[in-house]
């Protein structure tokens, strides 16, 4: 059997080799290509925490390209032509919607250019369900706050809205998807109580986060802490000397003992505050990106067990 197998190897290669001589190849593997990325659902998704959740659910039958890279702030991308041309050939678009994608209206402007902005266009938004937070800052006031997914709770209904937005487009393969998003709802429910067993071993009054950007509501309303941020949302202004103040004087009076900083987020606002106070970076927590691949919080699941025992260890020590 395995000689079988071999001989056929050896057979392919040649006979590769063979058109590779008469110049055919070249046409030959497009096709082969086009053929097999045909067979799976084109996806895009705007960053990097909704192309994992949907990877989870999509598995195998997806190929998914992502807009705003790794590391990058969500909230603005400038989309480059092979952007357009990917979501002008996607079979299904996923956003996080909630004000996130807003900056300079990189999102409806990109849909309108790759003609998916239609009432039946497939472009699903995952927090869907979710139910919104606002923000409170003069001039953003009412707006909604996006950073949903930090608490694992909404990570579920992200998991469920990308289930059902492949079910749409590709109906076929509906008991898969419901199946790989069971399988991976089981994880995000059994991440979400050691979440909250991990947290309520912080006196209560400890709990009290500082980040640059105010990305933590969602987290602190579903483990009990107080969110306090230099600015309250990535965009223009950020790291004023009046925010900073603002920050310096809440960090004395409540004795705060460890600042966090966001691994998307330049670092320097966040070290004056440290240098001002006398208070230490206690480490980096996700907000809005994975890790790179292979380095650590790469995964919605990994990124957030790191920001649970990094805050943790923070706060104990
Ligand atoms: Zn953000």
């Amino acid at each position: 059997m395995f000689k079988k197998g071999l001989l056929f190897l050896l057979t392919s290669i040649f006979a590769i080799t063979l058109l590779s001589a008469c110049g055919n190849t070249k046409d030959e593997s497009t096709e082969a290509e086009a053929e097999s990325s045909d067979d799976k659902v084109q996806v895009v998704t705007t960053y990097s925490i909704v192309y994992d959740i949907v990877k989870n659910v999509g598995g195998d039958l997806v190929d998914i390209h992502s807009l705003a890279p790794i590391g990058s702030n969500p909230h603005e991308y400038d989309p480059l032509p092979d952007d357009v041309q990917k979501t002008t050939d996607a079979d299904a678009v996923f956003y996080n919607g909630l004000n996130l994608e807003a900056g300079n209206s990189w999102f409806n402007k990109l849909m309108e250019t790759a003609g998916k902005s239609g009432d039946d266009a497939p472009v699903f938004r995952m927090s869907e369900d979710v139910e919104p937070m606002y923000l409170t800052t003069e001039g953003n006031e009412g707006e909604e706050d996006p950073h949903a997914w930090l608490d694992v709770e909404n990570g579920i209904k992200y998991a469920k809205n990308a289930r059902d937005g492949l079910i749409k487009v590709d109906p076929d393969n509906e008991d898969v998807y419901k199946k790989n998003t069971e399988e991976y709802i089981e994880k995000l429910q059994k991440l979400h109580e050691e979440a909250v067993a991990a947290f309520n071993e912080i006196p209560e009054k400890e709990r009290v986060l500082v980040t640059s950007e105010g990305a933590f509501k969602y987290f602190s309303k579903a483990y009990g802490f107080q969110a306090e941020y230099i600015w309250e949302i990535n965009q223009e202004n950020q790291g004023t000397p009046d925010q900073i103040t603002r920050i310096v004087d809440i960090i004395n009076e409540k004795q705060i003992k460890g600042l966090f900083l966001e691994t998307s987020i330049d670092p320097r606002s966040m070290e004056a505050v440290s240098a001002e106070t006398g208070v230490d970076i206690m480490g980096k927590v996700f907000t809005d990106s994975l890790g790179k691949p292979g380095e650590d919080g790469d995964t919605y699941i990994d990124m957030m067990k790191w920001n649970m025992n990094t805050i943790k260890e923070g706060l104990t020590k």
